[in-house]
């Protein structure tokens, strides 16, 4: 029945699986196996290829807090760089060679007397492991439009998760759906070369000037032979994104929204300086608070809007046919390609990303939905012994990623390390420290931009079906990491 046993399996080999294998290779396990439906490591770094893709957390602070990068040709590096950078951690704590490729999970269950994780591939094999660790990413379920008429429509049909590196829009006429920070990045590049370009928003997005620059060839010397002086602009651009965070989105009531006010004063003055038409400013401008979604940063995304070629078009599509798109106030436009820009199915597909059965037949997608979603410190469960999901509720800390995977890689220092002094076997966290943890977690919320602000006609993924903001840990990266270092070991039951 079982064809392999390991001491652990991985489920994803992006930053924060392969974050999760260093972890264990540093606490002495090798027996381990990092399974991935992709065929190459990256996660969302390898599956977005799309044109115009970078990133929008400084690089400085975009990447592990014990691998800084030297080789950063820019401050908001492409896509293709960060592909490269996970490739080279990957290697240098040798953990590629832990991989399987084209490899779906399905499922994993708990068996409760063989007290291991059963974990079922496509295809019919199982595996089966005493730790299991879900590093699926929040944004890894590509979201496919349910719009009338989409599936008769001749032309072409690319989503921006699975880019087709040889299309060529040159002379072509294009539409696409979505005006979220994919489309941010990509409308510019395909307006280069279109001959038409309809941009299809349902809701504005708010966009602020990007102040960006390239390391020359002696700063990059400098920080790779004095690697504090990286660090240095590290602490100062980490900091810089914590106060947004804090300021913008936990303490909102406290600041009396004054941050995002500024913030959208800044994207105010920002359309005004780059486009004349005052109707097209209106309509590109968003009515809900900035921050309740998440905003971007561009120089070239309203101006591609002043171009004869581009055209904007809000008031919302009424079906789409073999030819061409029809918009709600009757307009039809005819195009060869169709671009989805329209992001991923967070909640739905993606909490949790493959079935989860804990112990008793407890049902992880099941359970969060019939109480509440909930993660102890972000990222185990009640009844799911000896599991550990990376992208859990309340576990995102804000805009950079590894900010997270550093305070959770902790966590797995502490429960293995107790685990391992104690001779023990199995960890599960209790009910008790799981209610108080998502208690807390609520409180914090009380005062957020997401539970005082205007962020009613925002539509973000940063709340949950049932309208809770149930995505983002609201803490600082210090106090997550100091939790993650002292948590009490009570919280835990070992045996
Ligand atoms: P997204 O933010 O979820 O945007 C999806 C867009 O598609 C939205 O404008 C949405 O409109 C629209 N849409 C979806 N279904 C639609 C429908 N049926 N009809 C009309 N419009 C529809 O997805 P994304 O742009 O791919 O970005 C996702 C996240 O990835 C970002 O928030 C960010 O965290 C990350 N990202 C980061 C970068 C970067 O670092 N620069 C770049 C790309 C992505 P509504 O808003 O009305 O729902």
């Amino acid at each position: 029945m079982t064809s392999e046993h390991f001491d652990a399996v991985i489920v994803g080999a992006g930053f924060a699986g392969i974050g999760a294998a260093i972890q264990l290779k540093r606490m002495g396990y090798e027996n381990f196996v990092i399974l991935d439906r992709e065929d190459d490591l990256g996660g969302t770094w390898h599956v977005n290829h799309y044109p115009g893709l970078a990133v929008d957390v400084p690089t400085t602070t975009y990447s592990y807090f014990f691998e800084p990068n030297p080789n950063w040709s820019r401050l908001f590096s492409t896509g293709a760089e960060i592909k490269q950078y996970a490739g080279d951690v990957a290697d240098k704590y040798d953990v590629r060679r832990h991989m399987r490729f084209g490899t779906v999970v399905e499922s994993a269950r708990w068996d409760e007397e063989a007290a291991l994780w059963r974990v079922a591939l496509a295809g019919g094999e199982t595996v089966s492991a005493r730790f299991l660790f879900t590093a699926t990413g929040f944004l890894s379920q590509p979201h496919m439009p349910d719009i009338p008429g989409i599936t008769s429509f001749d032309g072409r049909v690319i989503h921006t998760t699975a880019w087709d590196d040889g299309y060529d829009p040159t002379g072509q006429r294009v539409g696409i759906i979505g005006t979220g920070a994919t489309a941010v990045q990509l409308i510019p590049e395909l307006a280069k070369k279109a001959a038409d370009l309809t941009v299809y928003q349902r809701t504005p997005i708010w966009v602020v000037p990007k102040v960006d620059f390239r390391f020359s060839e002696r700063a990059k010397r400098v920080f790779a032979r004095f690697p504090l002086t990286q660090r240095a602009i590290r602490a100062v651009t980490d900091t810089i994104y914590e106060l947004m965070v804090s300021v913008g989105v936990v303490h909102y009531k406290n600041t009396r929204g004054r941050f995002n006010i500024a913030a959208g004063d800044l994207a105010k003055m920002h359309r005004f300086a780059t486009i004349r038409d005052k109707e097209l400013r209106a309509k590109l401008t968003p009515d809900y608070d900035f921050g309740c979604k998440r905003p971007t940063f561009s120089n070239s995304y309203y101006r591609t809007f002043t171009k004869p070629h581009v055209h904007l078009q809000d008031s919302g599509i009424a079906r789409i046919e073999s030819d061409g798109i029809v918009a709600v106030d009757g307009t039809k436009t005819v195009i060869d390609t169709l671009v989805l820009a329209t992001g991923f199915d967070l909640w739905e597909a993606n909490f949790p990303a493959i079935e989860v059965i804990g112990r008793g037949g407890r049902n992880l997608g099941k359970w969060w939905r019939d109480t509440r979603f909930q993660a102890y410190q972000g990222v185990t469960m009640p009844q799911f012994p000896n599991y550990m999901s990376l992208a859990s509720p309340y576990a995102f800390l804000g805009l950079n990623f590894f900010n997270t995977m550093e305070y959770q890689m902790r966590h797995m220092d502490r429960v293995f390390g107790e685990l391992q002094r104690r001779g023990a076997t199995t960890f599960e966290v209790t009910e008790e420290a799981n209610t108080r943890y998502l208690d807390r977690m609520t409180e914090l919320l009380g005062d957020s931009l997401f539970t005082t602000g205007d962020c009613a006609s925002a539509r973000s993924y940063y709340f949950n079906p049932s309208g809770e903001p149930t995505l983002l840990r609201p803490t600082s990266t210090r106090k997550a990491i100091q939790e993650a270092s002292d948590f009490p070991l009570s919280d835990y039951r070992m045996s």
